[in-house]
Parts: C-alpha cells; sequence; structure tokens
C-alpha cells in the first residue's frame, strides 16, 4: 500500500539531529538524510533511512524538509546561498527549520522561499539530547498558522509540547527568551546556594527550603547545580551531558542581539552573558551549564 505520510529530507544530523530523524523514522516516516559527516548518514541507514549523496539530492522528491544546523550562517547558505536549495526544493514543500539562530535569518529565508512558493516555519527547541532522544522535545513554532498546522503530525513525532508562537521569527525569539531566563535562574540558584553553604547550611536542605518557599524555581526542581542534592542531575556527574556552557554562550549571544534591535533592556541577560563567557574561557565551554555553580564555589574568598 501506498505510504500517505509526507517523505520527509534530514539535514544535520548532528547530537540532536540524529535522534530526532530516528523518531520520524520509528514514527513509520520515510526519511531521508544528509549531513557533511558520512558516519552520521551510516548510522541513520542503519535505522532505515535513506542516504542522499548531497543536499540538492535529498530534497528533491521531499514533502517536507526539517535542518538541525549549528547557526544562523548555515541555514542561510543552505537555503539561500549561491548554491541553496531554493533552486531544487519541490514548489509546496514544507521548511521546518529547528537550528537555533536568529530571528532576522529565519524571516529572510522565509520570504526568499515563499517567493517559489516553497514553505517555511522556525521551529527550534527546547529539551536538549536527553528530549531529543526520548522524543519529549517542545517545539516553539513560528510562521503561518496553515503551516503550523501541517508541520504538527512530523513535530510530534519528535517531542511532546509543539507551541505556535506567532509569525516567522518568533519561534526564535520566543526560544532566546526562554533561554536567557534560565541563564538567570541558573546564575541566582547558584549564588544562592553557595552562601548557604558558605554559612555552614547543608546545600540538600537549603534547596527543599528553596522548593517550598518564593526562590522556588525549574533548576531546583529539576536540575540542581550543587553536586549531590538531586543523583540524576548533570551536576552530580561531574557536569557531563546535558545542555552545554558554550551553547548557552551561543544563545545568550543571540538574545543580546535581539534585545539590542528591539531596545529591549536586558542587564540580568548581559551580565548572564559575561559570566558564561568568562567561565567558557576558563576552559568549561563543554560541560554543563548548570556548572556554573563552580565560578561561586570555586572562587578564592578573602576575609
Ligand atoms: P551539532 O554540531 O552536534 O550538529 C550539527 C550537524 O550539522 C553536524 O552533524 C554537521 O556536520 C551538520 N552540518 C553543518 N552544516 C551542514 C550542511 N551545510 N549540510 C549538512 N549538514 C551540515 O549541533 P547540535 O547540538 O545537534 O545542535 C543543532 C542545533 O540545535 C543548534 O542550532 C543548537 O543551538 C540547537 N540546540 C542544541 C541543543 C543541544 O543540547 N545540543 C539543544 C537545543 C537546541
Amino acid at each position: 500500500m501506498e505510504n500517505q505520510l509526507p517523505k520527509v529530507a534530514f539535514i544535520g544530523l548532528g547530537n540532536m539531529g540524529a535522534p530526532m530523524a530516528h523518531n520520524l523514522l520509528k514514527a513509520g516516516f520515510s526519511v531521508s538524510v544528509f549531513d557533511l559527516v558520512q558516519t552520521a548518514m551510516d548510522n541513520l541507514e542503519q535505522a532505515g533511512a535513506t542516504q542522499a549523496k548531497s543536499a540538492e539530492n535529498v530534497v528533491q522528491e521531499a514533502d517536507v524538509v526539517i535542518s538541525m544546523l549549528p547557526a544562523g550562517k548555515h541555514v542561510e547558505s543552505l537555503y539561500v546561498g549561491e548554491k541553496g536549495l531554493i533552486k531544487h526544493l519541490k514548489a509546496g514543500a514544507l521548511v521546518i527549520d529547528s537550528s537555533t539562530i536568529d530571528a532576522a535569518t529565519s524571516k529572510m529565508v522565509a520570504s526568499q522561499l515563499a517567493q517559489k512558493n516553497i514553505h517555511f516555519i522556525d521551529a527550534p527547541v527546547s529539551g536538549g539530547v536527553g528530549g531529543a532522544t526520548a522524543g519529549t522535545l517542545t517545539f516553539i513554532v513560528g510562521g503561518d498558522q496553515q503551516d503550523y498546522v501541517r508541520a504538527l503530525p512530523i513535530l510530534q513525532a519528535m517531542g511532546k509540547n509543539i507551541f505556535h508562537a506567532g509569525d516567522h521569527g518568533a519561534g526564535q525569539v520566543a526560544k532566546i527568551c526562554n533561554n536567557m531566563l534560565l541563564s538567570v535562574l541558573m546564575l541566582g540558584t547558584s549564588e544562592a546556594l553557595q552562601m548557604a553553604i558558605d554559612n555552614g547550611l547543608d546545600p540538600k536542605v537549603m534547596s527543599d527550603i528553596m522548593l517550598q518557599s518564593s526562590g522556588r524555581n525549574w533548576t531546583l526542581e529539576l536540575y540542581n547545580p550543587c553536586p549531590d542534592v538531586m543523583p540524576n542531575a548533570p551536576s552530580s556527574h561531574d557536569y557531563q551531558g546535558g545542555f552545554m556552557v558554550d551553547l548557552m554562550k551561543k544563545d545568550l549571544g543571540l538574545a543580546m542581539d535581539t534585545g539590542l534591535k528591539s531596545q529591549s533592556a536586558t542587564p540580568m541577560g548581559a551580565l548572564a552573558q559575561s559570566l558564561y563567557s568568562i567561565h567558557s574561557q576558563q576552559g568549561n565551554g563543554q560541560l554543563d551549564f548548570s556548572s556554573i555553580f563552580n565560578l561561586f564555589s570555586k572562587q578564592e574568598k578573602s576575609k
């Protein structure tokens, strides 16, 4: 029987893209894949995907194209650069870009593709590699309502919560507003916990107190930055896994650019950006972002 599901092309099979493509295969989609790294494609082929020779090749038959790339420059050159896929995509195809990039690039790519009757939504994610693997990502979509509705069954195969934030670019803005707040919460929680420790309190007891008081927040609930408070948190595993410091630094850079363009006051975000930059420069870029706790706990304290 003819498969009624749309044919999906997936470009960018890194830490996030590979498990996302795996979940599409598990849900029964026919998936063709392309990445610059051959082994990334080989792994997906073993799980049932079709491997393409080039980006042009992978999109030729595709009804829906998903990209999961490092930054805005990669997305721009993939779709609308000199050798852009705009020349190869089927008219009427839907492009879902799940990379975290600047909203301006998302809007520009959307408007150029629209001139060729190619639909585009930005759909960045929250949930990290764990969420990508478990198929529980949060997708935050920017774009037209009908494209959002069209994308839903595909996004639901990879995620649990799917939001329509607004027009093109709104997904990217919403994502970095959230991550800017997350960085501030992580820093605030870290400094409060360390001050409690410095004054002789047990961080587990202090965390329990704050969890039942007005300082309660997501980091205390699920992602305590102090080692050995939460057995499953990255802090209890030498800050391995989770969401890397350098990715938080990247998102804070995007947040600061966005704030500048909209003339928004973001003093807390700016401070978080500085502190995450220092932490990265000190060699912690590959650790989980909750390792910012060490910026407080390892400081030489003068009496
Ligand atoms: P990654 O570096 O692991 O993967 C990116 C992949 O894209 C690589 O395999 C690379 O070879 C491929 N690639 C780059 N240019 C390409 C091109 N022109 N054609 C084909 N393939 C190309 O990155 P990641 O951790 O998977 O992150 C991807 C995106 O998701 C980023 O925008 C990141 O900010 C965002 N994100 C990451 C996380 C996370 O925890 N890793 C969480 C949320 C969002």
